[in-house]
């Protein structure tokens, strides 16, 4: 059976060393790599994710200071979900208090304890208590204890105006099936996919649209396995959607097409392969700066002007 789900989030923050002290100091996630925004080389681009960066896992951030805030609203990604073992609610609890991170009161939603709070730019993440996943692996530093590790990203709400084009697509090209409704959400789950399975379409009238700026989602890219897979994904966009998508980028980790969909949130879509051990070993994903051969022979250059993360 093919492979879907979601691939990676990825977002705008303000400070760099501050985006990366808060997702591997206090939220416990590895750094598995660290690169540059390959279309504006003077900014970094961080991966975030689990030991080996598995599709699913990885929620990617653009640092860029001074840029001005975002404003949350219709058309856009309004919360990442992540994934953490059901007896460590109380570990959570404490260590989001004890760091000075504000969580909101936990609630129930299509019977999941979720307990949500912003990271230091005022982008909304929430953890989701799940029974039965203390056994898969946990990755650790030494700041979160494995047993309490972050398990992948569950799922991510869209805010939109109307979510019937959307769904269609999640359905007929990436996979899903709509699952349950809950006051105005509808939960679309690709079947078989543990981690990054969820897309949660809440739909509001009378929103605002979003402006996007620091602390804002700038996409979301759903899984494809190879070339082949994302092709026929393209195909049916263009024949049952009427969507065109760009053409394929390189992005040496993955490679990706992206459309505008209906709601207005951006969509990527990203082949599982090659991944993040294609330029460094899986023991030491995150730890060196990595370029794309094209940016290689301006190296110094970057590293004078990409700011200090220690
Ligand atoms: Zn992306």
């Amino acid at each position: 059976m093919a492979q879907y789900g979601i691939h990676h989030v990825t977002a705008i923050s303000g400070e760099a060393r501050r985006n990366h002290d808060f997702y591997t100091r206090i939220l416990g996630m590895r750094l598995v790599k660290k690169t540059v925004n390959f279309d504006d080389p003077g900014t970094y681009h961080f991966y975030y994710g689990d030991e080996t960066g598995q599709p699913g896992s990885i929620l990617t951030f653009f640092p860029w200071a001074g840029a001005p805030q975002g404003r949350q609203g219709v058309g856009e990604l309004q919360e990442t979900v992540f994934r953490i073992p059901q007896a460590s609610v109380g570990y959570w609890t404490h260590r989001l208090m004890a760091n000075g991170v504000q969580a909101d009161a936990q609630v129930e939603r299509f019977g999941e304890a979720v307990i949500g709070f912003r990271d230091p730019d005022g982008m909304r993440i929430a953890l989701v208590a799940l029974p039965g996943i203390e056994n898969e692996p946990g990755w650790s530093n030494g700041d979160v204890p494995a047993e309490h590790a972050i398990r992948g990203i569950h799922g991510v709400t869209l805010l939109l105006e109307k979510g019937e084009a959307t769904g269609a697509i999640l359905s007929d090209v990436f996979g899903f099936t709509e699952a349950a409704k809950e006051g105005t959400t509808t939960r679309f789950h690709a079947p078989g996919t543990k981690i990054g399975g969820v897309v949660d379409l809440r739909v509001v009238g009378g929103f605002l649209p979003a402006r996007q700026g620091v602390g804002s989602v700038h996409h979301l890219a759903f899984r494809a396995e190879d070339d082949a897979a994302q092709e026929e994904m393209v195909r049916k966009l263009a024949a049952n959607h009427g969507l065109q998508t760009t053409e394929q980028r390189d992005r040496n980790y993955f490679r990706s097409v992206y459309f505008r969909e209906p709601g207005r949130v951006l969509f990527e879509i990203a082949t599982d392969i090659p991944g993040f051990a294609v330029d460094e070993p899986a023991s030491e994903l995150g730890n060196a700066l990595k370029l794309p051969d094209f940016l290689e022979p301006h190296r110094a250059e970057i590293e004078r002007v990409l700011p200090a993360l220690a």
